[in-house]
């Protein structure tokens, strides 16, 4: 029996292997702090499980395929707020972002197809590519530019008759990158020129800590090509909620998904009920919440900064951070500090960049690390992995 080339393609999660030594490391009693995982700490909205508490009916039916009215209709005000124009018909609910990415790759791309994303990635980017056999083509971006766009020129270049879109994370996972004004004008004038959609995924649009946010569903000239990619997963701290959305006001496209919306027959309901009390919530919680994170992401990167040959621009938004270091492997690194360091019993475990990239060889020497532990927690796991890099510098001498 066989199983299919497509499905051998997909990557399997490259973190296992350093699962087993910090499996190991705190059986011998050692406290790991992890800053490798995505999995926000701060508290999920109580309307949320209120909303579902107070749940009257007698039989949990489906929802409806396109997703719950009323949480259609607090999504379309909750972009309106900022000035994103969709209608509730313009918004379809997914399980997750996730799966509205998946659906988007689905329904644009033949097999052989490709999609330009700027590297580094948020690796499931990956997994949900190759399953449909389409080719990711990576635009490398780099430590030193603060994972900036490159040119125009070096975009263009990768752009051949099987490109069929150019998606991407903003705020970014795994770099905190927020683009710029310009940046979104610049993708923009090339998905025009090239004739490509655009997926933006934006689940972290509240997560800007520096300077002007722009999302791409306020950009009118290409309103017929843009895809809003939608979750509460980390808007609301509610990952395990799997309630996301797509919006775009292509017709054409929302009716092909709405098909797949049909096949996989509903979300959850009563997920659907609370989300939608989370799209309600004020606006002091998200500013709160991004305060926090502020102070968090200065913690960890000033720390980080003191140590010589660490190279690494400020990230203003997402709740992460990707430097280079000067080591050959940071997966050695972060065994290394599972196994052989510690300060006074406790050692710290970043994410090695490696598989955030296509492009070969790339990201040997990179560390993604997230900001997602409280700020006292935090402060001593940036001063362990400070101290940490500094002794395994110096074994090297
Ligand atoms: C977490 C995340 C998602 C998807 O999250 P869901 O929980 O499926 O909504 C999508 N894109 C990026 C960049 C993420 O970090």
């Amino acid at each position: 029996m066989n199983i299919s080339s497509r499905i051998k393609s997909v990557p399997a999660s490259t973190i296992m292997e350093l699962l087993t030594y910090s499996a190991e490391a705190k059986k011998k009693g050692k406290k790991v702090y992890h800053l490798n995982i995505g999995q926000p700490d701060i508290i999920t909205p109580k309307s949320f499980f209120e909303a579902i508490s107070s749940n009257k009916e007698d039989v949990l039916e489906y929802a409806l395929s396109e997703g719950l009215d009323e949480l259609r209709e607090a999504i379309k005000r909750y972009y309106n707020e900022y000035n994103i124009d969709f209608e509730k018909e313009d918004i379809l609910i997914l399980n997750g972002g996730s799966e509205a990415l998946f659906f988007c790759m689905i329904a644009l791309c033949n097999e052989g197809d490709n999609i330009l994303i700027p590297e580094p990635f948020y690796s499931n980017y990956n997994s949900f590519a190759n399953s449909v056999g389409v080719e990711i083509k990576p635009i490398t971006t780099l430590a030193e530019n603060g994972f900036h766009l490159p040119k125009k020129e070096e975009i263009v270049e990768k752009i051949d008759s099987k490109t069929r879109a150019i998606l991407f994370s903003n705020p970014g996972n795994p770099t905190g990158v927020v683009y710029s004004k310009e940046e979104i004008k610049m993708i923009s004038d090339i998905a025009k020129e090239h004739d490509l959609w655009i997926i933006a995924d934006e689940v972290y649009r509240e997560f800007v800590y520096d300077g002007e946010y722009t999302s791409l569903g306020s950009v009118k000239e290409v309103e017929d090509r843009v895809i809003i990619v939608d979750s509460v997963s980390k808007r609301y701290s509610a990952c395990g909620a799997r309630i996301g959305s797509l919006a775009s006001k292509n017709k054409e496209f929302m009716a092909q998904i709405l098909k797949l919306c049909q096949a996989r027959l509903s979300v959850p309901t009563l997920e659907q009920i609370g989300a939608v009390e989370l799209y309600k919530t004020d606006k002091s919680y998200l500013q709160d919440v991004n305060k926090e994170y502020k102070e968090r992401r200065d913690v960890l990167y000033n720390e980080l900064v003191k140590v010589p040959g660490v190279i690494c621009k400020k990230p203003t938004g997402a709740f992460y951070i990707v430097a280079k270091l000067p080591v050959k492997s940071a997966d050695d690194f972060v065994k290394w500090l599972l196994k052989d360091f510690d300060i006074d019993g406790e050692t710290v475990m970043p994410c090695p960049a490696e598989g955030f990239y296509a492009t070969e060889g790339l990201g040997k020497d990179e560390i993604r690390l997230a900001y997602i532990l409280n700020k006292e927690d935090l402060a001593k796991a940036s001063k362990i992995l400070k101290e940490g890099l500094e002794a395994y510098l110096e074994l090297d001498k």
